[in-house]
């Protein structure tokens, strides 16, 4: 169901104020910020804390500053958030949310309960750059980068709703998945910033085991997530050889298989016994023969490695269907028998277009100097179940 979030009321409104908006600083930011104001360094640390870890949005109710700051501070600044335009909930529990950012972009974020976890799935882009055949985002062409600001304003947006700031030891969202709109690696530095703050014990203090950043195989960042960040790594393959990863993802045409595979064996972390996941969207008729199961583990022999097999996701007018049931469990056995882990994923949230693949918003590029009012259009397409 989707419920239209009619009152675009506060915090939201003070991103149509002047006033600039803390929220997405790293810690280094706000102690400039603070110094700059004549104040002791603590005093970053404080509003790095209230912002981060107790997810508070005005400086009024930051009691342990003095009254004099806490007006100056709300006199210049804001602790800005997105806009909640709608949110749906799927007969499975998944949850999406569309967000509306300053500029009108917007983007989709989605929260997966299951037993044991609830996973948060990011956007990184509004729209991608990508284009891969079977993804609906891809339709969407690209519009911009998300900031580590709106990055992190999903995370925020999604604990408002889910009423999961401050309860370190029973956390609705465990994991943080970057497997939403865009390409992360095409976007590093935001993202990265972003997860800095994710990871930081006195922020939201998610652990990097509980990260896992997934891209479509941009070669020259692959290093960086494991030198830098340390989170977990996913790349989606989806294909064994050159020619069908040409049609089906095509970035594989600048960064070809033999030099992503290379990326992958040179990944710093699997020193440190830590795994790659590989993802392979399962397409009927296409990428799902018992032969090509072979030629995928001939692939990533020799790889510390676990496959994950996602049936296909249904979108409007796209040019596939999911492998069959049977298809998929025999892909996997051959997998397996090759030592490898190869759970099917379970299709979450289809049935309100939050499963993978299936996000996209109306938000289209728009000329330099065109206003927020034209970017306010309605959604464009309508949701259609798994089959
Ligand atoms: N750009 C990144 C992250 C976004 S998508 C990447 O490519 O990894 C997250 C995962 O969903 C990717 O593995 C992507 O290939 C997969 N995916 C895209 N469309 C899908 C669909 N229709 N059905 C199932 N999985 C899909």
């Amino acid at each position: 169901m989707v419920s239209p979030a009619t009152d675009i009321t506060p915090p939201y409104s003070s991103l149509l104020t002047e006033k600039k908006g803390l929220f997405g600083l790293s810690r280094e930011e706000l102690l400039e910020l603070v110094v700059g104001l004549k104040q002791p360094p603590y005093r970053a640390r404080q509003i790095f804390q209230y912002m981060y870890a107790r997810g508070g949005t005005s400086f009024q109710h930051l009691s342990s500053l003095p009254l004099a700051l806490r007006k100056e501070l709300d006199q210049k600044f804001c602790i800005a958030r997105a806009a909640v335009v709608s949110k749906e909930v799927s007969s499975d529990g998944t949850r999406k949310w569309l967000l509306q950012f300053a500029d009108g972009a917007r983007a989709e974020t989605v929260y997966i309960p299951e037993e044991d976890r609830g996973t948060l799935c990011l956007s990184s882009q509004v729209g991608c750059t990508l284009n891969c055949r079977f993804c609906h985002t891809g339709t969407q062409l690209f519009v911009r980068n998300l900031s580590a600001s709106e990055i992190l304003q999903q995370v925020a947006c999604a604990r408002d709703a889910l009423d999961d700031w401050q309860k370190p030891d029973k956390r609705t969202i465990s994991n943080i998945v970057m497997m939403g709109m865009g390409e992360p690696l095409y976007n590093f530095e935001q993202v990265a910033a972003a997860l800095t703050i994710m990871m930081d014990a006195e922020a939201f203090c998610f652990s990097r085991k509980k990260i896992t950043l997934s891209t479509a195989g941009v070669v020259p960042n692959i290093p960086l997530v494991g030198e830098r960040l340390g989170v977990q790594l996913a790349i989606s393959l989806h294909a064994s050889d050159d020619k069908l990863r040409d049609t089906l993802v095509p970035l594989n045409r600048k960064y070809p298989l033999a030099e992503l595979m290379q990326a992958c064996r040179a990944y710093p972390r699997l020193k440190n016994a830590e795994r790659i996941t590989f993802e392979y969207v399962m397409l009927e008729g296409v990428n799902d023969s018992l032969q090509q199961a072979q030629e995928l583990v001939r692939l990533i022999r020799g790889i510390p490695a676990k496959v994950n097999l996602i049936p296909f996701n249904p979108w409007p007018e796209a040019p596939y269907r999911c492998s069959p049931l049977a298809r998929m469990r025999d892909f996997a056995a051959v997998v397996q028998k090759a030592g490898y882990a190869a759970p099917l994923r379970k299709p979450r949230g289809c049935d309100i277009m939050a499963a993978c693949g299936q996000l996209r918003t109306a938000s289209v590029r728009l000329p330099k100097g065109v206003g927020l009012e034209k970017r306010r259009e309605p959604r464009s397409y309508e949701t259609q179940a798994c089959s």
